[in-house]
């Protein structure tokens, strides 16, 4: 049995907001970027949120056939739980994206990171920047950050 322990803010189902089609959307507490103009600085608390292991939020998943996205806060302030629960997503067929504050650069160029987001699918990438707030941008705040597809690398 997984004993680690998941900080979760909330897990929404049905949403369409981030990503394709109806999604699950786990937000995790924890967060080091501070962008200026968070839509959620609450969840920047790595203590926030409520405890819960990899079953009982797999239980919840499993309500729905849905596609799931892992938010934030930044799920790559937990790298290696993030790794854990991708893992346990794809091995039951869902298509996973991680939005992260990080940008695709530094994930390449860190090990731990890298390793987080491989089994994913999909990121969304880079932080929060007030001045390229695009509310028309799809799936995404501001335009400096980018929809990645991990096996192709193929950008939009
Ligand atoms: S990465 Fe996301 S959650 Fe973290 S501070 Fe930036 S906008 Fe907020």
């Amino acid at each position: 049995m997984n004993r680690t322990i998941f900080r979760v803010l909330d897990i929404i189902r049905g949403t369409t907001v981030d990503g394709p089609g109806f999604r699950t959307s786990i937000y995790f507490a924890g967060c080091s970027h501070h962008c200026p103009g968070c839509h959620n600085p609450q969840s920047w608390d790595e203590k926030g949120g409520t405890p819960m292991t990899l079953e009982e939020i797999m239980e919840i998943v499993r309500e729905e056939d849905f596609n799931v996205t892992l938010s934030g806060g930044d799920p790559l302030f937990y790298p290696g739980k993030t790794k854990t629960i991708v893992e346990a997503l794809k091995k039951e067929g869902r298509n996973v994206w991680i939005y992260t504050g990080y940008t695709w650069e530094e994930i390449k160029a860190n090990p731990v990171l890298a390793d987080a987001v491989s089994g994913a699918d999909t990121i969304v990438d880079g932080p929060f920047i007030e001045t390229l707030k695009d509310p028309d941008l799809l799936f995404r705040g501001s335009s400096n950050q980018r929809i990645i597809n991990i096996n192709t690398h193929e950008t939009k």
